[in-house]
């Protein structure tokens, strides 16, 4: 099996998959390398009774394996292409001993590569009796997942389990990671010299009276445990100079939570805030990352780590995260997030273990096979 995780991981390290940048011309390129790695993947599977589909997502495309046609499958295996930019040489992948280096093999290629394993091994399984296993590759993962969200909410994507090996670095079962909420705030005011202020309404300070009233709910903290809820003052806009009246101001904020009380909590506090002042504070938009949650108690979710467990030959270990992944979208829905030994994704030093991806794909067929015993 390694022969083949190195061919097939070598061709996908290959594709410059970058989702999205702000060089028209890059973006080209990259749109283009998009439909490269997606004929390659359907070449892999050509010639067996799999069902290969390309569907648009939220204005991309997303590529399905299945072995059986329903938007309900037992159990879905979900990736994303997808890779951050990176300098020349990560797109040829290089191997030391088990280590293997290049964009993306371990966030997530090296993944893909042992599912795709995986759906190729399953043509081979002769029962009658296999459980209905679908692998979704999405392209947009790190610029927001939409293509996963339009799957799930538009077209009612709805798999019984969820395989997702996005995190949990270090077969670490991921059991909670953190959500995200960020907006974009707005206010108007009137010019004005500074010398004669009554003329004018200051733009920037109800955004300043916004801030410092969410400061007092969500103090600052230098080591914040993993529950607390923080936010950032991420972007400020205003004013040309000190004798001018700004006319115009904007604001940026990005919270992370743990929970449904306190995103409420937040929302409540920033709706009193923005009716509080004396000047219209105007949202002009708002990211909505949900935060996720698994039971690892859960009998699907405990069966699978048992199959991991015997082969890796090792217990899982939990774990809460910071980010989010495309996980997120399956917050109602059995899901293990979890992979094994990669390190530095995101960065020119990314790597992954071959043995890893060997074991995970090994987990995963005998997960298949016993799924209905
Ligand atoms: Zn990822």
């Amino acid at each position: 099996m390694k022969t083949d995780i190195i061919e097939v991981l070598t061709k996908l390290v290959s594709f410059q998959t970058v989702s999205a940048t702000s060089d028209q011309e890059k973006n080209a390129f990259h749109a283009q390398q998009f439909v490269e790695a997606h004929e390659y993947i359907k070449h892999l599977f050509q010639d067996t009774p799999l069902i290969v589909e390309t569907i648009e997502t939220a204005g991309k495309k997303t590529l399905t394996v299945s072995n059986k046609k329903t938007i309900a499958p037992d159990i879905a295996m979900i990736v994303h292409l997808d890779v951050v930019p990176a300098g020349e040489s990560l797109w040829t992948m290089r191997q030391e001993g088990d280590r293997l280096f290049g964009r993306g093999v371990s966030d997530m290629k090296g993944s893909i590569t042992a599912c795709l394993i995986v759906m190729r091994e399953l043509v081979k399984m002769k029962s009658n009796d296999l459980p209905s296993v679908m692998l979704i590759i999405t392209p947009d993962e790190e610029i927001g997942g939409a293509s996963m969200k339009f799957l799930r909410d538009k077209l009612k994507y709805s798999p019984q389990f969820v395989l997702c090996p996005d995190g949990g670095y270090g077969w670490k079962m991921v059991t909670n990671a953190k959500g995200c909420l960020q907006f974009h705030f707005q206010t108007t005011g009137k010019s004005a010299h500074a010398s004669r202020l009554a003329e004018g309404v200051n733009a920037a300070e109800p955004l300043i009276e916004l801030y410092q009233q969410l400061r007092r709910v969500f103090p600052h903290q230098n080591e914040a445990a993993w529950e607390t809820t923080t936010f950032n003052l991420g972007a400020f806009h205003t004013g040309q100079a000190a004798n001018q009246v700004p006319d115009l101001a904007e604001m940026k904020l990005d919270f992370r939570f743990t929970n449904q009380s306190e995103r409420a909590l937040i929302e409540k506090e920033l709706q009193s805030a923005i009716n509080a002042s004396p000047l219209e504070i105007k949202t002009l938009s708002v990211v909505d990352g949900h935060f996720f949650e698994s039971n690892p108690n859960h009998q699907i979710t405990k069966k699978f780590l048992y199959c991991v467990e015997k082969v890796i030959g090792k217990q899982i270990e939990f774990v809460k995260e910071y980010g989010a992944s495309d996980a997120r979208f399956f917050t109602d829905v059995p899901t293990v997030v979890l992979i094994g030994d990669g390190k530095y994704h995101h960065s020119s030093k990314e790597e992954m273990s071959l043995t890893s991806l060997e074991q995970y794909a090994e987990a995963v067929l005998t997960f298949i096979k016993s799924y209905r015993q």
